[in-house]
């Protein structure tokens, strides 16, 4: 094909498994342009991945210096990024241990797979997971996702995976089998309609899993790396898991995962049984040790507690002036605007006006701004979804 053209490239040569949007070509903190270089507030950040703003320069600028320095070498060696990043981590959450991977699904695969050899000798290896869940795309975390419509067409399921409501105890209690090994939850879940869990479910699983002998497994992917005001979403609960899934945000944009386990759990995975070609690279590293400096120098959980509770006291003074929003709830800077009906159109509203945000299931705005955001893109942002759900057709002032 004689063409440069990217949307003509897209459409020929991509497969067809997304339905982009629309072109951006620059990202710089809260905002993104797009190819005709109109600007829009990014309160998406790539499906919570950029999480301190796009081209934070402290992290661009460690990704340069590593990308000059050693970007590869593979698991034979050991590098100066990897363990020093599995070490912030580990100071950071429960003092664990670390195993790096590239997404989220490949994190939760390991996940399940420390869940399968743990319970292996006592012939336990079903993960007990909730309805409405996410944990990624590959065959055994399709499997684990409490969303049939995910699986559909892909039959059949990989065995091993029981779902229960979220945050009912008792069906999990009454879901634990023999062959239970353990049970896997989001603490917020966040495809599945920005739903906390709550305290009392927290405590419960935590307790139960220690009466029956069972794993308790965290997936930290979405509400993990300080979207919810605290570094880990668990947290807030008080309650240590047995193993947590990290991805999305932990790189800042570049692709990195990681599976965090108790020491107590240290000796499960071991030589050979487990591995990733790319995992723990010098460089997706560098962005990782970029991010969590940044955390710690920037004092960036306080900002997301300040402006996560700006954003929450606007979106509910909307609600009062919209009674269509049915439910503003989350943690953090991880909201949902709960419409009760379908909210493609507004999604798409908001972006001819300037803003990007997500849906999250079928009736839930996702609403995720950089945990850099600043009140006066909190304000722009609220104005803009004022105007969407007045369905009005003035312009906002971008
Ligand atoms: C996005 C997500 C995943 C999957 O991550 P990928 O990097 O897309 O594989 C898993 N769990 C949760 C909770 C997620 O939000």
């Amino acid at each position: 094909m004689n063409t440069s053209d990217p949307l003509q490239l897209q459409q020929q040569y991509v497969l067809g498994t997304y339905a982009p949007a629309m072109l951006i070509s620059r990202g710089a903190m809260s905002w993104v342009w797009d190819g005709d270089g109109r600007k829009y507030l990014d309160f998406a950040t790539g499906i919570s991945v950029c999480n301190l703003g796009h081209c934070h320069p402290r992290v661009t600028e460690a990704i340069q210096r590593q990308a000059a320095t050693l970007v590869h070498v593979s698991n034979l060696f050991y590098n100066e990024n990897q363990p020093r990043l599995a070490a912030a981590i580990a100071r950071h959450s429960f003092g664990g241990r670390v195993f790096f991977a590239n997404s989220g699904a490949e994190a939760n695969e390991g996940m399940i797979k420390l869940a399968r050899k743990w319970g292996h000798d006592q012939g336990k290896w079903q993960v007990i997971c909730m309805e409405e869940s996410f944990h990624g795309r590959t065959l055994a975390t399709l499997a684990a996702t409490g969303r049939a419509k995910y699986r559909k067409g892909f039959q059949p399921d990989v065995a091993g995976f029981v779902h229960v409501p979220f945050n009912d105890l008792a069906a999990v209690r009454a879901a634990i089998t023999p062959q239970t090994a353990a049970v896997l939850m989001e603490p917020v879940q966040g495809e599945g309609g920005i739903r906390p869990a709550t305290q009392e479910f927290m405590t419960g699983l935590r307790q139960l899993c220690d009466e029956r002998g069972l794993l308790l497994l965290v997936d930290e992917v979405q509400c993990g790396m300080g979207r919810t005001g605290r570094m880990f979403a668990h947290q807030h609960y008080g309650i240590t898991p047995d193993a947590m899934s990290l991805a999305k945000a932990l790189g800042n944009g570049v692709p990195i995962g990681a599976l965090v386990v108790r020491q107590e759990l240290k000796d499960v995975l071991t030589p050979g049984t487990h591995a990733s070609t790319f995992g723990g690279n010098p460089l997706c590293c560098a962005a990782g040790l970029a991010v969590f400096e940044t955390f710690e120098k920037d004092n960036i959980l306080d900002n997301v507690r300040v402006m996560g509770a700006l954003l929450r006291e606007k979106l509910l003074a909307l609600q009062q002036k919209h009674p269509g929003i049915k439910d503003v709830r989350g943690l953090g800077l991880m909201l949902g605007v709960d419409l009760g009906r379908p909210v493609g159109d507004l999604v798409t509203a908001a972006r001819a006006k300037g803003l990007l945000i997500l849906s999250a299931g079928e009736t839930v705005l996702r609403i995720m701004p950089p945990l850099t955001v600043q009140p006066d893109e909190i304000d722009l942002a609220v104005r803009i979804l004022d105007e969407v759900l007045s369905g009005s057709a003035a312009p906002a002032a971008v």
